[in-house]
């Protein structure tokens, strides 16, 4: 029918600069962790301590994916059988999975109508005398309530890990994510994340023994710290395994193309805001509940464009899915709760009922394209096909 070609869902802008330093870094023979790496860790941190420069500074470890950056910062804290760890079921199984790897009970909360994330009344309601952790996802790339969520995790003595895939750069009452006072923030540099490596993922925190543990734990327990203070007496073949830790390192090839997306990282949000905005005075017309923008002082990272069907629409999500790709436009859905998911629905005998706001967003709702290489015309395109999809109904 149209003649146009598929407009995916998601694509990563990759420039001539990651093309050469990747290049660049296979030349110079040094494939795996090392200078690379070490350079993408320390202007990730010197961007993000820039921005708050009031506020404690961060350290930052590069590891091969934020699964992995979650899992650390979790074994970092010590949680293990017996404790609960709260997590908004609204997310990727990525959040709740590493809560499993250490052998600690997921409790699975709902979320805010508005932003779709964690509802701290909910959450107030799941806290038990085991719970010792909660896992803030920030939705789609908008902060989560951050002072709200840190009050509440201080009354109940809760750490907090907090899943900052989708949001690079974020900022909530101009503090950016990443520099709140929760124990650790992750973010992911997966290939359709909003900067990216391939593979890959950050652990920032401001507390220097969590980096160090986690920094031993990313190579398999090996302790650099003990290694560095002797290798003046011994010979670089020596090291010393303090812990059965993970293989979680990022490669230099990796690190080549994550030092380049992060300086066009405030380009690529400026870009995805614009197409944000246009979409949300484009589509206002339509029956579709469209995504919050950030508040005062705030940014959105905007990941995803998720938009919800109104009540009042007789077409299904299924229906819109369906009219777009026929008309060649690529859609997603974001998520498909864990309450849903049969591991966490069986293990936990969880029911759809206990979860309302997240389950009638979920049976609403699509992502949208969205990614920094869009054309105007690409973002023309959607809109009219989102105006066919609902002239037709
Ligand atoms: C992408 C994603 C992850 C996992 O990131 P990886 O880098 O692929 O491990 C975790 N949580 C959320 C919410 C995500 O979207």
């Amino acid at each position: 029918m149209s003649a146009l070609p598929f407009l995916p869902f998601a694509l990563p802008e990759i420039g001539e600069e990651e093309i050469q330093e990747v290049a660049t870094c296979l030349r110079s023979g040094w494939l795996t962790t090392g200078p690379k790496t070490r350079q993408f860790e320390q202007d990730f941190e010197a961007v993000l301590n820039a921005m708050n420069p009031d506020l404690p500074p961060v350290q930052a470890i590069a590891v091969n994916s934020a699964t992995a950056g979650l899992h650390l910062a979790l074994e970092a804290l010590g949680i293990g059988p017996g404790d609960e760890v709260i997590v908004p079921t609204h997310t990727f199984t990525a959040t709740a999975e590493v809560v499993r790897y250490m052998g600690a009970d997921v409790v699975l909360v709902d979320v805010l109508p508005g932003s779709l994330n964690i509802d701290l009344q909910a959450a107030r309601k799941a806290v038990t005398a085991r719970t010792k952790a909660i896992m803030p996802v920030h939705y789609a790339g908008l902060a989560v309530d951050m002072p709200a969520l840190l009050a509440f995790a201080q009354e109940f003595n809760l750490r907090v890990v907090e899943d900052a895939a989708h949001a690079f750069p974020t900022l909530h009452n101009g503090v950016a994510v990443g520099k709140f006072n929760s124990d650790a923030a992750v973010f992911s540099f997966y290939a359709n994340k909003t900067m990216t490596t391939g593979e890959g993922g950050m652990v920032v925190s401001r507390h220097p023994e969590l980096i160090a543990r986690a920094k031993t734990m990313r190579l398999h327990g090996i302790n650099r710290d003990v290694f560095d203070r002797f290798t003046a007496k011994t010979p670089s073949w020596y090291y010393e395994v303090v812990a059965p830790g993970f293989k979680y390192n990022l490669t230099d090839i990796a690190s080549a193309i994550g030092i380049h997306q992060l300086k066009k990282s405030s380009q690529f949000q400026r870009r995805r805001e614009a197409i944000a905005n246009r979409y949300s005075e484009a589509l206002a017309d339509l029956p579709l509940v469209l995504p919050e923008h950030a508040g005062p002082n705030g940014l959105h990272a905007w990941h995803l464009y998720v938009v919800r069907l109104a009540d009042h629409t007789p077409k299904t999500r299924d229906d819109v899915v369906e009219a777009l790709y026929a008309q060649g436009i690529g859609c997603s859905v974001h998520y498909i709760p864990l309450h849903l998911q049969p591991y966490w629905r069986d293990r936990y005998a969880l029911k759809a009922s206990d979860f309302p706001v997240s389950q009638k967003a979920y049976e609403r709702m699509l992502s949208i394209p969205l990614y920094s290489k869009m054309t105007d015309a690409d973002v023309d395109r959607v809109i009219a096909a989102m105006h066919a999809v609902f002239a037709h109904a």
